[in-house]
């Protein structure tokens, strides 16, 4: 009667108010039973059993924030690669950005042609934002209506020419017609203020990138959000929060109710301006890593819950676009890879910072699964949800190494640092995909995920 079933056992469970042992009992890829406080096993044959012993049991994580960049600029990175690197990461659902794939995913079609290129190679779940572009507010119920977890938008030059930004008319456009439905607009949220750097600011210093990038263009392109948030009541969500100066207006706006969610990645709370060598162009991305006074701001606004998710923004690109200790980081793409390490690097952070396991869940799970609303199969320990863990060990440490990574392309900035924080198995759908560094002898076991049908809900003039 029970064969059908495989027990987890872990003498260290994260749940969202304790860590204690379980046993997780798991059917059909869906937990099916929890016993806290119980390591018994007894009722299962030993093939049932994956004991886990001391190591850690936690859902497994879900980055919202992944630019794979197939179909159309593949070399950058796939869904192959991507996906390895992130169950190597102890993550088992992505969510893909709608740029710089070609197309982007711009259109329900490009949408289809994009999910054609990803089946079948996905080791992890999948799940998909759509854009907000100039002229194709008429896509965006129809791509609800499919499954899309939301849109994003620029308020600045993309960095491709093919996802051009929009202006405030054509956000609250795009806001108007996603009212009604629960769907989410996220914001790349900087904009242009002019030059403000002159030909004698040195081209190959980081402080030079830094300073053409200030505070103020993400504050101002905030208060934008923030207004627009507020006057068609639509979920606005802020992508890659890197200005503490913003901080106030956000935590003001979310206090008077304005449904305003903020994400930060790992690099702003990993990362300093200070430590960035000359042409280390593998430290750039957009908006700047800033200096460590403003990563304690940060690290302050995820405690106290300003800040309800951290993401990777992995953004890799070919080697001729970055070439680090080379290039100036004026000309260099701007984007950070990272997908594979972002366990161990916001652990290694927040542990120091006296953060917990249950912090773990609540900013690298939960937080990223609402955000695109995929808290209904992800992110938790409850029966009934997917059966997606990670399973690792928070107190031993490790290097990294070019050789362990599993994206496509291999500069990052965290080559030679060491993190704890180290991933054993991952376990998607029940089943272990990933262990002691090497993928089980399967087929990619992925599927794509959709929000829940709710989100077209209570939508008017259906
Ligand atoms: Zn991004």
């Amino acid at each position: 009667m029970m064969a059908d079933i495989q027990a987890f056992v872990s003498n260290a469970v994260v749940f969202p108010d304790e860590t204690c042992p379980a046993v997780i009992q798991v059917k059909d890829g869906k937990i099916y039973h929890i016993s806290r406080h119980s390591t018994n096993v007894s009722a299962f044959s030993k093939d049932q059993v994956v004991d886990c012993e001391a190591l850690t049991l936690m859902p497994g994580i879900v980055d919202s924030h992944v630019h794979v960049n197939e179909p159309g600029r593949t070399a950058w990175e796939g869904y192959n690669s991507a996906t390895q690197a992130a169950a190597a990461g102890g993550i088992t659902t992505i969510v893909d950005m709608p740029l710089n794939s070609i197309p982007p995913t711009t259109t329900l079609q490009a949408w289809e042609t994009k999910m054609r290129a990803a089946k079948g190679h996905c080791w992890v779940d999948v799940g998909f934002w759509g854009g907000v572009v100039p002229g194709n507010s008429s896509e965006l119920r129809n791509m609800v209506k499919r499954g899309i977890c939301g849109f994003k938008c620029f308020l600045i030059h993309s960095g491709v020419d093919e996802f051009p930004s929009v202006n405030s008319a054509q956000v609250e456009e795009a806001l108007l017609e996603l009212s009604g439905t629960q769907s989410v607009l996220l914001f790349h949220a900087e904009c242009d203020i002019g030059d403000t750097i002159t030909d004698a600011d040195p081209s190959e210093k980081y402080c030079t990138f830094l300073k053409s990038r200030p505070q103020k263009m993400e504050e101002l392109a905030i208060e934008k959000v923030i207004s627009l948030c507020e006057k068609t009541k639509v979920r606005c969500h802020i992508v890659h929060l890197s200005a503490s100066k913003a901080l106030p207006m956000i935590r003001a706006a979310q206090a008077r109710g304005v449904p305003l969610s903020v994400e930060t990645c790992h690099h702003y709370l990993s990362l300093t301006a200070e430590e960035i060598p000359d042409n280390a162009t593998q430290f750039k991305c957009c908006p700047p890593i800033r200096e460590a006074c403003n990563q304690n701001q940060l690290w302050e606004a995820v405690r106290d819950g300003t800040i309800q998710q951290v993401v990777s923004d992995h953004s890799p690109c070919t080697p001729d676009l970055k070439q680090p200790g080379e290039m100036h980081f004026m000309e260099a793409w701007g984007g950070i890879a990272s997908v594979q390490f972002g366990l161990s690097l916001f652990w290694t952070e927040a542990s120091a910072r006296g953060f917990t396991l249950q912090d773990v869940v609540k900013n690298l799970c939960v937080g990223p699964a609402s955000q695109a609303s995929l808290h209904h199969c992800k992110a938790a320990l409850k029966v009934g949800h997917d059966a997606d863990f990670v399973i690792w060990n928070p107190t031993e440490s490790f290097t990294v190494d070019t050789s362990m990574i599993y994206h496509k392309n291999k500069i990052t900035p965290y080559v030679g640092k060491t993190l704890k924080g180290k991933v054993y198995k991952t376990v998607l759908h029940g089943k272990v995909i990933f262990e002691d560094g090497m993928f089980c002898k399967c087929e990619p076991q992925g599927t794509f995920v959709f929000p829940s049908v709710e989100l077209m809900s209570n939508s008017k003039q259906e």
